[in-house]
Protein backbone atom coordinates (compact mmCIF):
# COMPACT_ATOMS: atom_id res chain seq x y z
CA UNK A 1 0.00 0.00 0.00
CA UNK A 2 0.90 3.73 -0.76
CA UNK A 3 1.95 5.98 2.03
CA UNK A 4 -0.16 8.77 2.82
CA UNK A 5 2.26 11.75 0.85
CA UNK A 6 2.23 9.38 -2.04
CA UNK A 7 0.50 10.75 -4.87
CA UNK A 8 -1.71 7.98 -6.42
CA UNK A 9 -2.98 9.27 -10.04
CA UNK A 10 -5.86 7.63 -11.54
CA UNK A 11 -5.51 6.94 -15.56
CA UNK A 12 -8.11 6.75 -17.71
CA UNK A 13 -5.55 4.81 -20.57
CA UNK A 14 -8.87 5.25 -23.45
CA UNK A 15 -8.70 4.01 -27.19
CA UNK A 16 -9.35 7.61 -28.33
CA UNK A 17 -8.55 9.91 -25.33
CA UNK A 18 -6.97 9.74 -22.17
CA UNK A 19 -7.63 11.74 -19.13
CA UNK A 20 -5.89 11.82 -15.44
CA UNK A 21 -6.90 12.36 -12.35
CA UNK A 22 -5.81 12.72 -8.35
CA UNK A 23 -7.82 12.83 -4.85
CA UNK A 24 -7.63 15.49 -2.89
CA UNK A 25 -9.58 17.19 0.05
CA UNK A 26 -12.12 14.80 -0.29
CA UNK A 27 -12.43 14.72 -4.28
CA UNK A 28 -10.89 13.89 -7.60
CA UNK A 29 -10.13 16.06 -9.83
CA UNK A 30 -8.76 16.17 -13.56
CA UNK A 31 -4.72 16.92 -14.25
CA UNK A 32 -4.31 19.30 -17.12
CA UNK A 33 -1.73 17.76 -19.39
CA UNK A 34 1.06 20.45 -20.32
CA UNK A 35 -0.76 21.70 -23.12
CA UNK A 36 -3.68 22.72 -20.67
CA UNK A 37 -6.09 19.96 -22.06
CA UNK A 38 -8.01 17.88 -19.63
CA UNK A 39 -7.62 14.67 -21.94
CA UNK A 40 -4.66 13.84 -23.82
CA UNK A 41 -5.09 11.94 -27.85
CA UNK A 42 -4.57 8.58 -27.43
CA UNK A 43 -2.03 9.29 -30.22
CA UNK A 44 2.16 8.89 -30.66
CA UNK A 45 4.19 9.44 -33.45
CA UNK A 46 7.49 9.52 -34.59
CA UNK A 47 8.35 12.87 -36.62
CA UNK A 48 10.38 13.02 -39.88
CA UNK A 49 12.99 14.11 -37.39
CA UNK A 50 12.80 11.14 -35.30
CA UNK A 51 11.29 12.84 -32.75
CA UNK A 52 8.79 11.26 -30.46
CA UNK A 53 5.41 13.41 -30.04
CA UNK A 54 2.44 12.28 -28.09
CA UNK A 55 -0.96 13.60 -27.88
CA UNK A 56 -2.31 16.68 -29.41
CA UNK A 57 0.52 17.51 -31.84
CA UNK A 58 0.62 13.68 -32.85
CA UNK A 59 -2.85 13.52 -33.74
CA UNK A 60 -2.75 17.05 -35.51
CA UNK A 61 0.28 15.32 -37.98
CA UNK A 62 -1.85 12.27 -38.45
CA UNK A 63 -2.65 12.79 -41.82
CA UNK A 64 0.48 13.74 -42.89
CA UNK A 65 2.57 11.33 -41.30
CA UNK A 66 0.21 8.37 -41.37
CA UNK A 67 2.87 5.25 -41.35
CA UNK A 68 4.58 6.50 -37.66
CA UNK A 69 1.64 7.68 -36.13
CA UNK A 70 0.00 4.69 -33.72
CA UNK A 71 -3.33 5.36 -32.64
CA UNK A 72 -5.90 2.64 -31.30
CA UNK A 73 -3.29 0.92 -29.74
CA UNK A 74 -5.31 -0.30 -27.00
CA UNK A 75 -7.45 -2.42 -29.89
CA UNK A 76 -3.90 -4.44 -30.05
CA UNK A 77 -2.07 -4.67 -26.41
CA UNK A 78 -1.59 -7.57 -24.59
CA UNK A 79 -3.38 -9.77 -28.07
CA UNK A 80 -1.66 -12.21 -30.05
CA UNK A 81 -1.97 -12.85 -33.78
CA UNK A 82 -4.02 -15.46 -33.19
CA UNK A 83 -6.46 -13.11 -31.90
CA UNK A 84 -6.72 -10.73 -34.40
CA UNK A 85 -6.61 -10.65 -37.57
CA UNK A 86 -4.10 -8.20 -38.95
CA UNK A 87 -5.24 -8.88 -42.55
CA UNK A 88 -8.27 -7.01 -41.32
CA UNK A 89 -6.86 -4.33 -39.55
CA UNK A 90 -8.24 -1.05 -40.72
CA UNK A 91 -5.10 0.97 -39.33
CA UNK A 92 -2.88 3.38 -41.24
CA UNK A 93 0.21 2.27 -39.44
CA UNK A 94 1.24 -1.88 -40.17
CA UNK A 95 1.04 -4.30 -37.74
CA UNK A 96 3.23 -7.16 -38.12
CA UNK A 97 3.04 -10.69 -36.16
CA UNK A 98 6.82 -11.25 -35.08
CA UNK A 99 7.06 -14.77 -32.95
CA UNK A 100 3.30 -14.80 -32.48
CA UNK A 101 2.93 -11.40 -30.79
CA UNK A 102 1.85 -7.98 -32.37
CA UNK A 103 4.16 -5.50 -33.98
CA UNK A 104 4.13 -2.07 -34.96
CA UNK A 105 6.08 -1.17 -37.84
CA UNK A 106 7.34 2.01 -37.45
CA UNK A 107 9.24 2.90 -41.02
CA UNK A 108 10.85 6.15 -40.33
CA UNK A 109 12.74 4.82 -36.83
CA UNK A 110 13.66 1.77 -39.08
CA UNK A 111 12.08 -0.39 -36.03
CA UNK A 112 8.79 -1.89 -34.63
CA UNK A 113 7.39 -1.46 -31.11
CA UNK A 114 5.16 -3.34 -29.29
CA UNK A 115 2.07 -2.11 -28.18
CA UNK A 116 2.51 -1.82 -24.95
CA UNK A 117 5.82 0.21 -25.98
CA UNK A 118 3.63 2.67 -27.63
CA UNK A 119 0.86 2.71 -24.87
CA UNK A 120 4.16 3.79 -22.66
CA UNK A 121 4.96 7.02 -24.51
CA UNK A 122 1.33 7.70 -23.90
CA UNK A 123 1.57 6.97 -20.43
CA UNK A 124 5.18 8.61 -19.60
CA UNK A 125 3.45 12.07 -20.89
CA UNK A 126 0.67 11.64 -18.60
CA UNK A 127 3.31 10.77 -15.72
CA UNK A 128 5.45 13.70 -16.38
CA UNK A 129 2.48 16.28 -16.71
CA UNK A 130 1.30 14.99 -13.75
CA UNK A 131 4.53 15.45 -11.49
CA UNK A 132 4.98 18.59 -13.04
CA UNK A 133 0.91 19.72 -12.06
CA UNK A 134 1.57 18.00 -8.58
CA UNK A 135 5.05 19.29 -8.16
CA UNK A 136 5.93 15.92 -6.93
CA UNK A 137 7.30 13.05 -8.96
CA UNK A 138 4.44 10.80 -9.72
CA UNK A 139 5.48 7.22 -9.43
CA UNK A 140 2.15 5.36 -8.81
CA UNK A 141 -0.81 4.71 -10.53
CA UNK A 142 -4.55 3.20 -10.85
CA UNK A 143 -5.14 2.45 -13.87
CA UNK A 144 -8.45 1.24 -16.03
CA UNK A 145 -9.48 -1.32 -18.58
CA UNK A 146 -13.03 -2.55 -20.59
CA UNK A 147 -14.20 -4.94 -18.30
CA UNK A 148 -13.86 -7.93 -21.06
CA UNK A 149 -10.08 -7.35 -20.74
CA UNK A 150 -8.40 -11.01 -20.03
CA UNK A 151 -5.32 -11.59 -17.95
CA UNK A 152 -3.07 -11.31 -20.94
CA UNK A 153 -3.97 -7.29 -22.05
CA UNK A 154 -4.88 -5.87 -18.13
CA UNK A 155 -1.07 -7.32 -17.89
CA UNK A 156 0.47 -6.06 -20.56
CA UNK A 157 -1.29 -2.82 -19.79
CA UNK A 158 0.70 -2.85 -16.71
CA UNK A 159 3.70 -3.80 -18.31
CA UNK A 160 3.09 -0.61 -20.09
CA UNK A 161 3.00 1.57 -17.11
CA UNK A 162 6.14 -0.51 -15.51
CA UNK A 163 8.16 0.81 -18.97
CA UNK A 164 6.86 4.03 -17.87
CA UNK A 165 7.99 4.26 -14.96
CA UNK A 166 5.12 3.76 -13.23
CA UNK A 167 4.12 1.13 -10.24
CA UNK A 168 0.19 0.05 -11.22
CA UNK A 169 -0.91 -0.47 -8.32
CA UNK A 170 -4.28 -1.84 -8.99
CA UNK A 171 -5.65 -2.32 -12.54
CA UNK A 172 -9.34 -1.56 -12.04
CA UNK A 173 -12.76 -2.53 -14.62
CA UNK A 174 -13.80 1.09 -16.61
CA UNK A 175 -17.52 0.43 -15.77
CA UNK A 176 -16.63 0.29 -12.00
CA UNK A 177 -14.39 3.24 -12.23
CA UNK A 178 -17.26 5.11 -13.69
CA UNK A 179 -19.95 3.35 -11.16
CA UNK A 180 -17.52 4.51 -8.08
CA UNK A 181 -17.71 8.19 -9.61
CA UNK A 182 -21.52 8.32 -9.18
CA UNK A 183 -21.04 7.60 -5.98
CA UNK A 184 -23.09 4.18 -6.54
CA UNK A 185 -20.54 2.14 -3.98
CA UNK A 186 -23.28 3.30 -1.21
CA UNK A 187 -26.24 1.49 -3.07
CA UNK A 188 -27.43 -1.48 -1.29
CA UNK A 189 -27.40 -4.43 -3.91
CA UNK A 190 -28.81 -3.16 -6.80
CA UNK A 191 -28.02 -4.10 -10.42
CA UNK A 192 -26.84 -1.17 -12.82
CA UNK A 193 -26.04 -0.45 -16.28
CA UNK A 194 -23.02 1.12 -17.54
CA UNK A 195 -23.52 2.59 -21.10
CA UNK A 196 -20.07 3.74 -22.49
CA UNK A 197 -20.10 5.08 -26.16
CA UNK A 198 -16.22 6.48 -26.89
CA UNK A 199 -14.44 7.34 -30.40
CA UNK A 200 -14.07 3.56 -31.24
CA UNK A 201 -15.24 1.54 -28.87
CA UNK A 202 -18.76 0.33 -27.17
CA UNK A 203 -18.98 -1.29 -24.29
CA UNK A 204 -22.30 -2.11 -21.97
CA UNK A 205 -21.82 -3.42 -18.64
CA UNK A 206 -24.02 -4.84 -16.08
CA UNK A 207 -22.77 -4.37 -12.27
CA UNK A 208 -24.26 -5.30 -9.22
CA UNK A 209 -23.21 -2.94 -6.68
CA UNK A 210 -23.76 -3.23 -2.79
CA UNK A 211 -21.48 -2.39 0.35
CA UNK A 212 -18.56 -1.27 -2.09
CA UNK A 213 -18.62 -4.21 -4.07
CA UNK A 214 -18.57 -4.06 -8.28
CA UNK A 215 -19.39 -7.23 -9.69
CA UNK A 216 -19.53 -7.27 -13.53
CA UNK A 217 -22.41 -9.85 -13.91
CA UNK A 218 -22.23 -9.52 -18.28
CA UNK A 219 -20.57 -7.47 -20.96
CA UNK A 220 -21.05 -6.96 -23.99
CA UNK A 221 -20.44 -4.12 -26.88
CA UNK A 222 -18.81 -3.27 -30.68
CA UNK A 223 -15.65 -3.24 -30.97
CA UNK A 224 -16.04 -1.22 -33.99
CA UNK A 225 -18.56 1.25 -33.17
CA UNK A 226 -18.14 5.00 -31.61
CA UNK A 227 -17.87 8.40 -32.22
CA UNK A 228 -15.77 7.88 -35.59
CA UNK A 229 -18.10 6.63 -37.34
CA UNK A 230 -20.57 9.42 -36.55
CA UNK A 231 -17.68 11.59 -37.67
CA UNK A 232 -17.64 9.64 -40.92
CA UNK A 233 -21.12 9.73 -41.35
CA UNK A 234 -21.02 13.59 -41.58
CA UNK A 235 -18.03 13.23 -43.51
CA UNK A 236 -19.56 11.06 -46.39
CA UNK A 237 -22.56 13.20 -46.71
CA UNK A 238 -20.30 16.56 -47.17
CA UNK A 239 -18.59 14.59 -49.87
CA UNK A 240 -21.87 13.64 -51.54
CA UNK A 241 -23.15 17.27 -51.09
CA UNK A 242 -19.89 19.18 -52.64
CA UNK A 243 -20.10 16.42 -55.58
CA UNK A 244 -23.72 17.29 -56.26
CA UNK A 245 -23.32 20.56 -56.35
CA UNK A 246 -19.75 21.18 -57.92
CA UNK A 247 -19.36 17.69 -59.87
CA UNK A 248 -16.09 17.32 -57.69
CA UNK A 249 -15.02 14.05 -56.13
CA UNK A 250 -13.15 15.08 -52.91
CA UNK A 251 -12.51 11.89 -51.55
CA UNK A 252 -9.31 11.55 -53.42
CA UNK A 253 -7.85 14.57 -52.14
CA UNK A 254 -5.96 13.88 -48.87
CA UNK A 255 -5.44 17.58 -48.00
CA UNK A 256 -9.32 18.30 -48.26
CA UNK A 257 -10.18 14.95 -46.04
CA UNK A 258 -8.04 15.90 -43.44
CA UNK A 259 -9.86 19.01 -43.15
CA UNK A 260 -13.15 17.85 -43.50
CA UNK A 261 -12.83 14.73 -40.74
CA UNK A 262 -11.94 17.95 -38.59
CA UNK A 263 -14.92 19.72 -39.33
CA UNK A 264 -17.21 16.81 -39.30
CA UNK A 265 -15.98 15.87 -35.49
CA UNK A 266 -16.28 19.53 -34.51
CA UNK A 267 -20.25 19.92 -36.45
CA UNK A 268 -21.13 16.55 -34.23
CA UNK A 269 -19.83 17.98 -31.16
CA UNK A 270 -21.92 21.17 -32.01
CA UNK A 271 -25.08 19.73 -32.98
CA UNK A 272 -24.84 18.10 -29.25
CA UNK A 273 -25.64 21.44 -28.29
CA UNK A 274 -27.55 23.57 -30.95
CA UNK A 275 -29.90 22.54 -33.59
CA UNK A 276 -28.14 23.77 -36.91
CA UNK A 277 -24.85 24.60 -37.77
CA UNK A 278 -22.96 25.91 -40.32
CA UNK A 279 -19.95 24.21 -41.85
CA UNK A 280 -17.93 26.07 -43.71
CA UNK A 281 -14.03 25.10 -45.51
CA UNK A 282 -13.03 27.69 -47.52
CA UNK A 283 -10.86 26.92 -50.35
CA UNK A 284 -11.00 23.06 -50.09
CA UNK A 285 -10.03 22.74 -53.69
CA UNK A 286 -9.10 24.49 -57.24
CA UNK A 287 -9.91 23.87 -60.17
CA UNK A 288 -7.50 25.46 -62.83
CA UNK A 289 -6.87 28.46 -61.14
CA UNK A 290 -10.60 29.33 -59.72
CA UNK A 291 -10.37 28.20 -55.93
CA UNK A 292 -13.67 26.37 -54.42
CA UNK A 293 -15.04 26.50 -50.85
CA UNK A 294 -17.63 24.21 -49.63
CA UNK A 295 -19.82 25.86 -47.39
CA UNK A 296 -22.97 24.01 -45.97
CA UNK A 297 -25.29 23.95 -43.07
CA UNK A 298 -26.46 20.73 -41.13
CA UNK A 299 -29.52 20.80 -38.73
CA UNK A 300 -29.29 18.16 -36.03
CA UNK A 301 -32.49 16.40 -37.54
CA UNK A 302 -30.75 15.22 -40.51
CA UNK A 303 -27.38 14.87 -38.59
CA UNK A 304 -30.11 12.42 -36.82
CA UNK A 305 -31.42 10.99 -39.79
CA UNK A 306 -27.75 9.94 -40.99
CA UNK A 307 -26.76 8.33 -37.85
CA UNK A 308 -29.85 6.68 -37.07
CA UNK A 309 -28.24 3.15 -38.03
CA UNK A 310 -25.40 3.99 -35.59
CA UNK A 311 -27.34 4.55 -32.87
CA UNK A 312 -29.47 1.44 -33.63
CA UNK A 313 -26.31 -0.22 -33.31
CA UNK A 314 -26.02 0.03 -29.42
CA UNK A 315 -29.32 -1.56 -28.94
CA UNK A 316 -28.95 -5.22 -29.43
CA UNK A 317 -25.62 -5.34 -27.25
CA UNK A 318 -27.75 -4.02 -24.30
CA UNK A 319 -29.72 -6.43 -24.53
CA UNK A 320 -27.33 -9.22 -25.03
CA UNK A 321 -25.56 -7.76 -21.27
CA UNK A 322 -29.38 -8.17 -19.54
CA UNK A 323 -29.76 -11.66 -20.73
CA UNK A 324 -26.76 -12.84 -20.22
CA UNK A 325 -26.52 -11.07 -16.82
CA UNK A 326 -30.15 -13.21 -16.37
CA UNK A 327 -31.92 -9.92 -15.68
CA UNK A 328 -34.59 -7.66 -17.11
CA UNK A 329 -34.97 -4.55 -17.50
CA UNK A 330 -37.36 -3.26 -14.64
CA UNK A 331 -34.26 -5.13 -12.54
CA UNK A 332 -32.29 -2.16 -13.03
CA UNK A 333 -32.21 0.27 -10.89
CA UNK A 334 -30.03 2.52 -12.57
CA UNK A 335 -28.33 3.61 -15.94
CA UNK A 336 -25.18 5.39 -16.30
CA UNK A 337 -24.07 7.21 -19.37
CA UNK A 338 -19.90 7.29 -20.17
CA UNK A 339 -17.60 8.55 -22.97
CA UNK A 340 -17.63 11.38 -24.83
CA UNK A 341 -20.06 10.32 -27.57
CA UNK A 342 -22.85 9.92 -25.00
CA UNK A 343 -23.23 13.66 -25.09
CA UNK A 344 -25.12 13.03 -28.41
CA UNK A 345 -28.60 13.85 -27.80
CA UNK A 346 -30.05 11.10 -29.79
CA UNK A 347 -28.01 8.32 -27.92
CA UNK A 348 -29.03 9.92 -24.49
CA UNK A 349 -32.38 9.28 -25.95
CA UNK A 350 -32.33 5.83 -27.47
CA UNK A 351 -31.14 4.87 -23.70
CA UNK A 352 -33.91 5.92 -22.17
CA UNK A 353 -36.64 5.20 -24.14
CA UNK A 354 -35.14 1.43 -24.20
CA UNK A 355 -34.53 1.41 -20.50
CA UNK A 356 -37.59 3.68 -19.88
CA UNK A 357 -35.51 5.74 -17.01
CA UNK A 358 -33.43 9.02 -17.49
CA UNK A 359 -29.95 8.12 -17.02
CA UNK A 360 -27.72 9.37 -14.70
CA UNK A 361 -25.68 12.26 -16.31
CA UNK A 362 -24.15 14.11 -13.06
CA UNK A 363 -20.64 13.50 -13.79
CA UNK A 364 -19.12 14.81 -16.84
CA UNK A 365 -19.01 11.73 -19.43
CA UNK A 366 -15.16 11.94 -20.83
CA UNK A 367 -14.10 12.32 -16.81
CA UNK A 368 -16.17 9.76 -15.28
CA UNK A 369 -13.94 7.01 -15.33
CA UNK A 370 -10.81 8.89 -14.85
CA UNK A 371 -12.28 10.04 -11.88
CA UNK A 372 -13.43 6.91 -10.41
CA UNK A 373 -10.25 5.49 -10.39
CA UNK A 374 -8.32 8.80 -8.77
CA UNK A 375 -10.77 7.64 -5.70
CA UNK A 376 -9.91 4.21 -5.89
CA UNK A 377 -6.22 5.32 -5.62
CA UNK A 378 -6.98 7.71 -2.82
CA UNK A 379 -8.59 4.54 -1.34
CA UNK A 380 -5.34 2.55 -1.76
CA UNK A 381 -3.22 5.56 -0.69
CA UNK A 382 -5.08 5.86 2.83
CA UNK A 383 -6.49 9.28 2.21
CA UNK A 384 -10.00 8.20 1.88
CA UNK A 385 -10.62 6.18 5.02
CA UNK A 386 -13.56 3.49 5.77
CA UNK A 387 -13.93 2.85 2.56
CA UNK A 388 -13.79 -0.82 0.86
CA UNK A 389 -13.79 -1.07 -2.97
CA UNK A 390 -13.45 -4.58 -4.32
CA UNK A 391 -13.65 -4.50 -7.97
CA UNK A 392 -14.93 -8.40 -9.17
CA UNK A 393 -15.01 -9.47 -12.94
CA UNK A 394 -16.30 -13.10 -12.54
CA UNK A 395 -14.12 -15.86 -14.36
CA UNK A 396 -17.13 -16.93 -16.82
CA UNK A 397 -15.47 -13.03 -18.45
CA UNK A 398 -12.38 -14.61 -18.75
CA UNK A 399 -10.63 -13.41 -15.54
CA UNK A 400 -10.41 -14.10 -11.94
CA UNK A 401 -11.29 -11.58 -9.06
CA UNK A 402 -9.98 -8.24 -9.77
CA UNK A 403 -8.27 -6.11 -7.35
CA UNK A 404 -7.60 -7.15 -3.24
CA UNK A 405 -9.76 -6.67 -0.42
CA UNK A 406 -8.30 -3.59 1.28
CA UNK A 407 -9.57 -3.70 4.60
CA UNK A 408 -9.32 0.12 6.29
P1 LIG B 1 -12.38 6.67 -25.56
O1 LIG B 1 -12.96 6.13 -24.30
O2 LIG B 1 -12.64 5.81 -26.74
O3 LIG B 1 -10.93 7.04 -25.44
P2 LIG B 1 -13.87 9.22 -25.22
O4 LIG B 1 -14.78 8.80 -24.14
O5 LIG B 1 -12.89 10.28 -24.93
O6 LIG B 1 -13.15 8.01 -25.94
O7 LIG B 1 -14.81 9.70 -26.43
C1 LIG B 1 -14.28 10.27 -27.58
C2 LIG B 1 -15.41 10.50 -28.55
O8 LIG B 1 -16.37 11.39 -27.97
C3 LIG B 1 -14.94 11.18 -29.85
O9 LIG B 1 -15.53 10.53 -30.95
C4 LIG B 1 -15.47 12.60 -29.69
O10 LIG B 1 -15.73 13.22 -30.95
C5 LIG B 1 -16.75 12.35 -28.93
N1 LIG B 1 -17.27 13.55 -28.26
C6 LIG B 1 -16.63 14.33 -27.36
N2 LIG B 1 -17.41 15.37 -27.00
C7 LIG B 1 -18.58 15.23 -27.68
C8 LIG B 1 -19.80 16.00 -27.74
N3 LIG B 1 -19.96 17.10 -27.02
N4 LIG B 1 -20.78 15.55 -28.56
C9 LIG B 1 -20.63 14.43 -29.29
N5 LIG B 1 -19.52 13.67 -29.28
C10 LIG B 1 -18.50 14.07 -28.49
MG1 LIG C 1 -13.35 5.34 -22.54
Amino acid sequence: MATIEENVIGIDLGTSNCVCAFFENGKAEIIPNSEDLRMTPSFVAYTDKKELIVGQVAKRQALNNPHNTFYSVKKLIGRSNKEVDINKLQLAYNVLAENGLLKLDCPIMEKTFAPEQISASILQKLKSDASAYLKEEVKKAVITVPAYFNDSQRQATKDAGKIAGLEVIRIINEPTAAAISFGLDKCDNETILVFDLGGGTFDVSILEVGDGVFEVLATSGDTQLGGDNFDEKIGQWLIKRFFEKENIDLSNNPRAIARIKDAAEKAKIDLSILQSIRISLPFICNIGQKAKHLEETLTRKDFNKLTENLVNRCREPISKAINDADLIISDLKENVLVGGSTRIPSIQNMVESFLGKKPNRSVNPDEVVALGAAIQAGVLSGKISNVVLLDVTPLSLGVEIVGDYYPT
